[in-house]
């Protein structure tokens, strides 16, 4: 068995302009692929093929710094097949029902959660993710660094916007604050997020 990688559940040029076809050519064909090939480089015959595979991977290697090119690439499998459904061509707008009031009140607004996570995203200094998990069904918006990853905290990860360079330098260069605003404003999928909250 083996790892694949997943699809992108959108064409490459579907989230343009605000991703470019290039930058998911070489983020979804390159980056994402290069983690599922080591990953199974590192694992051998040991390798999964499901997404329980994979966590119970993630799990395992989690704070094991024995384990930590096999956590680092498997955490990155799973943080970039998140990061793509956490995206859709139709997204941005606001979220409705049960996230809408845990939203509200957790950051007050839908503006206030916004903020919240650009801060987040901004000032995560170096590689990493920002994310929105449930805490025992209170929101949070949390940032991990490198391939870190909220699996592992005891929380349900919502959504998350990858700010390594790679994911938006070929189309913001430095502009990181720009790439998030255009994640929060056009991007996000907040019917995934609500799925996940509804577990
Ligand atoms: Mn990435």
């Amino acid at each position: 068995m083996a790892f694949e990688l997943p699809a992108l559940p959108y064409a490459k040029d579907a989230l343009e302009p605000h991703v470019s076809a290039n930058t998911l050519d070489f983020h979804y064909g390159k980056h994402h692929n290069t983690y599922v090939v080591n990953l199974n480089n590192l694992l051998g015959d040991a390798a999964g093929s499901s997404q329980a595979d994979l966590e119970q991977v993630i799990r395992d290697s989690a704070g094991d710094p024995g384990k930590a090119g096999v956590f680092n690439n498997a955490a990155q499998v799973w943080n970039h097949t998140f990061f793509w459904h956490s995206m859709s061509p139709s997204g941005g707008g606001a979220p409705s029902g049960d996230l809408a009031a845990k939203i509200d009140a957790a950051f007050g607004s839908l503006d206030g959660f916004k903020e919240q996570f650009k801060t987040a995203a901004v000032t995560q200094f170096g590689s990493g993710w920002a994310w929105l998990v449930s805490d025992g069904g209170a929101l949070k918006v949390v940032k991990t660094a490198n391939a870190e990853t909220p699996l592992t905290q005891g929380v349900t990860p919502l959504l998350t916007c990858d700010v390594w360079e790679h994911a938006y330098y070929l189309d913001y260069q430095n502009r990181r604050p720009d790439f998030v605003q255009a994640f929060l404003d056009n991007l996000v999928n907040w019917d995934f997020a609500a799925a996940n909250l509804a577990g």
